[in-house]
């Protein structure tokens, strides 16, 4: 039966492909066989981690029972214990572990997929429900079991995929960077959520929050993602599928024709020069950010060498990865933000620094987190001193809200500096240090950082999050995330204009600087540097060769009169037309 389901496209594009559904606990965990000496040793390391969250559930129960927790969330502790508990998941995978030779991760998915299935054939809705608990309670025992995160990849790499999942973390997406998926389908995840900003760098069709995906679709479906229309169409017919293979064509010839703006230097119809650099993840994203004519980095989310590894990554290891980005830029700028943990990007292993925290987006993330961990910032601070010998390197500070975070961030720079003199390693001296403009109280009191900061960046994606109290990445929320809020729209006219005033070059690195439909808002704003996902990169040059500056001035000015949203729509379709 063919039908239609809608969320939210955060990347663009047509795919067309084979369902391959995922659980998140099936996401993380590695497939090896063992040898067979080592059977009973991997059985042994099976039965602790049940232990272990036998031990957990004890915990919970008791915590509980001291607290004035409701009582069904002591039935739902027990039914978890029983499930724990009943031969199918206790005893099984140790059958599994022997007669397959298979690693204990994964047999226990495996028997967690058989249970599934038997699950899914029961009648009674409430009985059938219970297929959440025991994915839930295998995840339990998975995070006991994994010492190092496994990977996804197409089962079939003959065939196009598209992975169905219920949930992807940022790390887990960042995973997919490495296997080739034609699109991507989660039932959760809001539009600037870092889920969807790492999807979307991974330049494929993807459609999230569409609540009830990998529930609906069957394993090996046939799907098309219209990431570009929202929607996702689940075994069309062949008319259909004509059609939208027709379009992929099109889109394709598009994408090449625009390929011919390369070494077009960006600059509106009245002469303005107009900067466009692009945000990269990883390393290996350069590849892409050349082909595309980027004419630097803007934002170099090094927290991304954080995620899906044991351990830290060392001042050699991430040397080594910013120098090739140096390198590879040839002169152009580098800007590496400082790793902006916490949030929606954990990091295990980092004692309890990175425990959830209840509201973890107002918590210690971004520069309160390197200022918290001193040992772990001067490592990266080095690290990038060091890379700044190799190119136009400049350091970014996540998240700033007031001077302190930015003058003991300035101090630990010193510091940094002051070891690698020690130690004869060559850095440039002169290296800019700026400033991301994330939160309302930044731009309010803007001067505090145009003072000491060499650049500002404005990170919207945040600063839309917390001037409307909308939680980026929940998408029960996502109708209320609203970059023409007539509060957003002041605020960057603020933050623009305070930069312009005190001669402190500022930009946009959030997700809005590469949506055309807010390219011209923002240079009649007067913002002439913007950086995005590579992929925009050529479409966002287009629209700034047809702009007229002036024209757009005029417009917007009459826009930031206005916090009738009726009347900003009708400005904003006269800004956009032509
Ligand atoms: C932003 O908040 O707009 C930004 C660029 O930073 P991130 O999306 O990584 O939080
Ligand atoms: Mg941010």
């Amino acid at each position: 039966m063919s039908f239609v389901l809608h969320g939210i496209g955060v990347a663009s594009g047509i795919a067309i492909g084979r369902a391959q559904l995922i659980s998140h606990a099936t996401l993380e965990v590695a497939h090896y066989r063992i040898a067979a000496a080592r059977i009973p040793e991997e059985v042994a390391r099976f039965v602790a981690a049940v232990k272990g969250v036998q031990k957990e559930l004890e915990g919970l129960h008791t915590s509980m029972t001291r607290g004035d927790a409701p009582a069904e969330f002591g039935a739902f502790l027990d039914v978890h214990w029983l499930i724990l508990n009943d031969p199918t998941l206790a005893e099984v995978p140790k059958e599994i572990i022997a007669s397959q030779h298979c690693n204990a991760e994964w047999a226990l998915t495996q028997q967690m997929n058989v249970l599934i299935e038997q699950f899914d054939q029961i009648e009674d809705a409430y009985l059938r429900e219970r297929k959440a608990d025991v994915v839930q309670v295998v995840e339990r025992v998975l995070k006991l079991l994994l010492g190092k995160p496994g990977e996804v990849r197409p089962v079939n790499p003959e065939q196009k995929t598209i992975l169905v999942a219920y949930d992807l973390s940022p790390a887990d997406v960042i995973q997919l960077k490495r296997h080739h998926f034609a699109g991507f389908l989660t039932d959760l995840g809001g539009i600037t959520s870092h889920t969807a900003i790492v999807a979307r760098s991974l330049g494929i069709p993807s459609v999230v929050a569409l609540h009830d995906a990998r529930n609906l679709i069957r394993e090996n479906e046939t799907l098309i993602v219209d990431g570009g229309n929202h929607l996702v169409i689940v075994n069309p017919d062949r008319a259909v599928l004509q059609e939208y293979r027709l379009r992929q064509h099109e889109l394709e010839l598009e994408k090449q024709k625009l390929k011919r703006l390369k070494f077009t230097p960006a600059t509106t119809l009245d002469g303005q020069h107009v900067e466009l650099h692009a945000n990269i993840e990883l390393p290996q994203d350069l590849e892409e950010v050349l082909d595309n004519g980027a004419t630097g980095i803007g934002l170099f989310r090094s927290e991304f060498l954080f995620l899906n590894r044991q351990g830290l990554p060392s001042e050699e290891e991430q040397f080594e990865a910013y120098r090739a980005v140096a390198e590879g830029m040839a002169g152009l700028p580098v800007v590496i933000r400082s790793f902006d943990l916490g949030a929606d990007k954990h990091k295990d292993g980092l004692g309890g620094l990175t425990r959830m925290a209840q509201n973890p987006a107002l918590g210690l993330r971004a520069v309160r987190f390197c200022l918290a961990e001193p040992r772990l910032f001067q490592t990266q601070l080095r690290a990038i001193l060091r890379a700044s010998h190799y190119g136009k390197v400049k350091i970014l500070l996540p998240m700033l809200c007031n001077a302190q975070e930015m003058e003991q961030s300035l101090v630990a720079i010193e510091q940094a500096k002051d070891s690698l003199r020690e130690q004869n390693l060559p850095f440039d001296p002169e290296v800019e240090v700026g400033g991301m403009i994330e939160v309302p109280a930044a731009v309010m009191a803007m001067s505090m950082f145009t003072r000491r900061l060499d650049f500002l960046s404005i990170g919207t994606n945040d600063l839309i999050q917390y001037t409307l109290a909308v939680d980026r990445a929940d998408d029960a929320v996502s109708h209320l995330y609203d970059p023409l809020h007539p509060a957003i729209i002041k605020l960057l006219a603020q933050a623009i204009r305070g930069a312009h005033k005190a001669g402190v070059p500022i930009s946009v690195c959030g997700e809005m600087a590469g949506d055309l439909a807010f390219t011209r808002l923002l240079l009649g704003l007067g913002l002439r540097g913007f950086s995005m996902h590579p992929s925009h990169l050529l479409t966002v040059k287009q629209r700034v060769l047809t702009a007229n500056v002036p024209t757009l001035e005029e417009l917007v000015n009459r826009l930031l009169k206005t916090d009738d949203s009726l009347r900003i729509q009708v400005l904003m379709e006269k800004i956009n037309a032509g």
